[in-house]
């Protein structure tokens, strides 16, 4: 069927990474997904987003799918049941990433840097601090020339960053949180695309995976908008501005103090819940409720 919006199939995704038990904040934004593909006639894959291996367990892979499943979240392409563009497992797709980095070392967006991203929280302040994960603005003055890092054979061995345009607005509207706007240099500075111990970056990964998977419309959590306004510089380094899918950020769950759900609060976790005899559809009027 077509979606009525782009004229193409509408494709969305859930993206869990594995580093932990879902909860009911991945429950509400994964819910909301299935409900706008569903609406849409459209078709939702399953990615899972082992990238790092210092924090993904195969485990919690294993048990998401099987979390999700119990919900009633189904998707016609993931890990567990293929399709048109496996692999699905982002362990398993660093050629396409490979394949990214080329481009934007060729096109020059990129460089190699020698700082370390403890040096640049010791050196730096984030720039807003009410922002949980704020990362510290990286100085212009550390940026070395341009064209450095041209002839690198392989990212390998050092930190790749993506070189902003200082002072351009990045402006998007979101289908749910409405008209958004960041300004480059300002809310966010030149961001990780490679990391020195070999692991491309979540930034990086995202955007060649939904451009991969001809994904249609992101709905993701609402702490990704300033995210997006990074994902959409790659998008345009990459030359693939016509792809850019649509986005739907969905508010954030919160617990009872208004603190953010991590992974870590085990309380709300969709193994937990099971365990304790709750059905599928209580969870899923819980989450509905949350967000
Ligand atoms: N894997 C990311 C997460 O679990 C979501 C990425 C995305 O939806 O773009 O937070």
């Amino acid at each position: 069927m077509l979606d009525k919006n782009s004229g193409s199939a509408y494709r969305g995704r859930l993206a869990p990474t594995p580093t932990g038990w879902l909860h009911l904040g991945h429950a509400a934004t994964f819910l909301r997904a299935q409900e706008r593909c569903r609406a849409a006639g459209g078709t939702l894959i399953l990615r899972n987003e082992d990238l790092d291996p210092q924090r993904c367990r195969p485990q919690y892979a294993h048990d998401a799918l099987e979390d999700l499943r119990w919900l009633g979240l189904d998707w016609a392409e993931g890990p567990d049941v293929g399709g048109p563009h496996a692999p699905y497992n982002q362990s398993e797709r660093l050629p396409h990433y490979l394949a990214a980095w080329e481009k934007l070392r060729d096109a020059g967006a990129i460089y190699p840097c020698e700082r370390s991203r403890r040096e640049l929280r010791e050196r730096v302040a984030a720039p807003h601090e009410e922002d949980e994960e704020a990362e510290p603005i990286y100085p212009p003055q550390w940026r070395p020339a341009p064209g450095t890092g041209r002839d690198a054979r392989s990212p390998e061995g050092v930190n790749w960053r993506f070189r902003v345009p200082d002072g351009e607005v990045i402006g998007f509207r979101d289908k749910l949180a409405g008209e958004q706007s960041f300004v480059a240099g300002e809310d966010f500075g030149d961001f990780l695309i490679w990391r020195r111990d070999g692991v491309p970056a979540y930034e990086l990964a995202v955007v060649v995976d939904d451009l991969a998977m001809r994904i249609t419309e992101v709905v993701r959590g609402a702490d990704l908008l300033k995210s997006t306004a990074r994902q959409l510089l790659i998008y345009r380094a990459l030359g693939a501005t016509a792809q850019v899918p649509a986005f739907a950020h969905c508010p954030l769950v919160r617990d009872t103090h208004g603190k953010r759900l991590a992974k870590r609060s085990d309380a709300l976790s969709l193994r937990t819940l099971r365990a304790r005899g709750t059905p599928p559809e209580e969870v899923r009027h819980l989450a509905a409720q949350m967000s």
